[in-house]
């Protein structure tokens, strides 16, 4: 193992690393310094946030920039405005002994005239969000022109988020002698192609291997029904009184409702996503950090800029669309070599995806059981005991022990720890008494298998749906959680999905009357079964649709019998 001084790095910089408390360089420093230093060559490093990396391309860059001349010669792009204020404060204290260099973050949200006259006062390093410099390079407030490196930090990440073109466009007007140096957690092969057309004979770096989340990290997914996904989420809480956890959710929506609920139910929680001010977000941010948050409910791009150790468990509210989401959302937890958990939560359908994840991550996952309320109770209660053990004793109580004391007299030791428990035991008891078992029974729900039901509905891509929209849309008219409604199959007039059969009675009863804009929307059963596809019409649904096509009353004949024949064409055809 080489020391940061073998590594090549100069005295300024070995003084800022003891300072810093760094003792030896981690698996990435150790492989990239030197290509970046001594190589001086264009690099692909895949590593996970946690591990050090943004001292692996901070240290050289800092070395390699001409505090002389005050143009930019520096360029790191990071997909969020959290990332970039961190990798900046970082940079400050890399760079602590090293006068005369002067680092700029840029980013959305903020002043761009402030960004500007920092600019203007000179920075030799910028770090920036692609949006936000795209748009400065465009109003000539910044000149990119004569950078000699530029590093693209979380790669994967900010394509997920869709800047794409945006890097393409940025890296278009650098110039092309200079050198690019790509992190990334994951290689998808958008990222490939971005490194196969930007950069020259890059070295590649692994830590890690590919793909794979942090071995810290242990995997578990727990099956319940839909509608108790939430009742699920409290119980793994209360089953671990010293979460400090990031639970995921898909949607800003859904991100906020679970944070509102959890604190309703009296839970450390709060929100992070999109909609909220920078401000909002900074005073959350705060509170996660000093623990007054205990649970975290974040939108997968809001939370790419947490970067807080100690986190304890990773809980999939909903599972990602993506498995490199997934990758991402479990290396929030077991970070700088402690061990994390990472548990979703899941309804049967779903369980082929934990499988498609497991062969991407190379690890199994454990099912487990949702805790019932006994196991919890005698969690909480050894909690109890053990945080009553570790308490330290305030002296600002000692005016009111007197009256205390005289309240409690005559009650002997162990009446008292009886009477003590017994609270907590009953506040419990109360809070769980009559609760079911939230596991769903049964396994693994194969394709073509008998127990969702299939249905058939009157609108289609010539409508402006695409399977997300159209998911969106029934779930809102549904009021069901997203993955009550599933594999939703968008056809250009009409469209299939699917459901448990538990809400098959409310999905047929809210469309039987159901108009949008004026024209009706039909549901009808399509096919009994989870097969992919409309599938052949079922008996049942040929009744619902003459039930329905029979009933004038509803009125727009004519534009619904269009529709209908349409369809019935369109299925013919199939
Ligand atoms: P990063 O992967 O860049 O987000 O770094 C994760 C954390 O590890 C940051 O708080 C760094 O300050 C810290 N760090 C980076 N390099 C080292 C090192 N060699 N030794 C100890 N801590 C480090």
């Amino acid at each position: 193992m080489l020391t940061f001084k073998e590594l090549g790095l100069e005295d300024r910089l070995l003084t800022a690393i003891t300072d810093m408390g760094f003792t030896k360089p981690s698996e990435i420093q150790e492989k990239a310094i030197p290509i970046l230093l001594e190589k001086d060559k264009d690099l692909v490093a895949l590593a996970q946030t946690g591990t050090g990396k943004t001292a692996a391309f901070g240290f050289p860059l800092l070395q390699k920039i001409d505090p002389a001349k005050k143009s930019v010669q520096g360029l790191i792009l990071s997909p969020t405005r959290e990332l970039c204020l961190q990798i900046t404060q970082e940079l400050a204290l890399y760079g602590a002994h090293m006068p005369g260099i002067n680092t700029v973050a840029v980013y959305g949200g903020a002043s761009i005239t402030d960004q500007a006259s920092k600019l203007r006062k000179g920075a030799q390093i910028v770090v920036a969000t692609p949006g936000r410099i795209k748009d400065m390079i465009s109003r000539r407030l910044i000149d990119i022109s004569s950078i000699r490196y530029c590093i693209l930090d979380e790669a994967d990440e900010m394509l997920n988020m869709g800047f794409l073109d945006d890097i393409k466009d940025i890296l278009s007007n650098t110039p092309s002698e200079r050198h690019t140096w790509l992190f990334s957690a994951t290689m998808p092969k958008e990222v490939a192609q971005i490194a196969k057309q930007f950069m020259r004979k890059p070295d590649e770096i692994t830590v890690g291997s590919k793909n794979t989340g942090s071995v810290n990290v242990n995997h578990e997914y727990y099956v319940v029904s839909g509608n108790n996904r939430y009742k699920a989420l409290k119980r793994l809480a209360d089953a671990n009184p010293e979460i400090f956890s990031v639970i995921f959710c898909r949607t800003k929506r859904d991100t906020q409702r679970i944070a509102e609920k959890l604190i309703e139910d009296g839970y450390n929680a709060g929100a992070l996503h999109g909609d909220l001010s920078q401000n909002q977000r900074d005073i959350v941010m705060k509170s996660f950090r000093n623990r007054q948050i205990q649970m975290l409910v974040a939108t997968d791009v809001a939370a790419r800029g947490i970067d807080v150790d100690d986190i304890t468990h990773v809980i999939n509210y909903q599972l990602p669309d993506e498995t490199e989401t997934y990758t991402h959302r479990s290396g929030r937890t077991g970070r700088a070599g402690k061990s994390g958990i990472s548990m979703v939560i899941i309804t049967k359908s779903e369980i082929r995806k934990i499988r498609s994840i497991e062969r991407i991550i190379k690890k199994e996952f454990e099912r487990k059981d949702i805790p019932g309320p006994e196991e919890i109770c005698e969690i909480q209660l050894y909690h109890l005991s053990d945080k009553i053990r570790n308490t330290k004793i305030d002296k600002n109580i000692e005016p009111y022990l007197p009256a205390v004391n005289d309240v409690l007299e005559g009650i002997d030791r162990e009446e008292l720890i009886r009477k003590l428990v017994t609270v907590e035991f009953s506040r419990f008891a109360s809070y769980y008494k009559d609760t079911d078992n939230l596991n769903a029974s049964g396994d693994e729900r194969v394709s073509g298998g008998n127990e969702s039901v299939r249905y058939f509905i009157n609108v289609g891509a010539r409508d402006g749906y695409d399977w997300k929209t159209l998911k969106d849309f029934l779930r809102v008219q549904l009021n069901l959680e997203r993955d009550e409604v599933f594999k939703v199959e968008v056809k250009d007039s009409f469209s299939f999905f699917s459901s448990e059969p538990s809400v098959k009675q409310q999905i047929l009863d809210t469309f039987s009357e159901f108009k949008l804009d004026g024209r009706f929307i039909n549901v009808e059963i399509s096919e009994p079964t989870g097969r992919g596809g409309g599938g052949k019409k079922g008996k049942k649904g040929r009744k619902s649709r003459e039930r329905f096509d029979g009933n004038q009353k509803f009125g727009h004949k004519g534009k619904r019998g269009k529709q209908s024949a349409k369809n019935k064409n369109k299925r013919k055809q199939r």
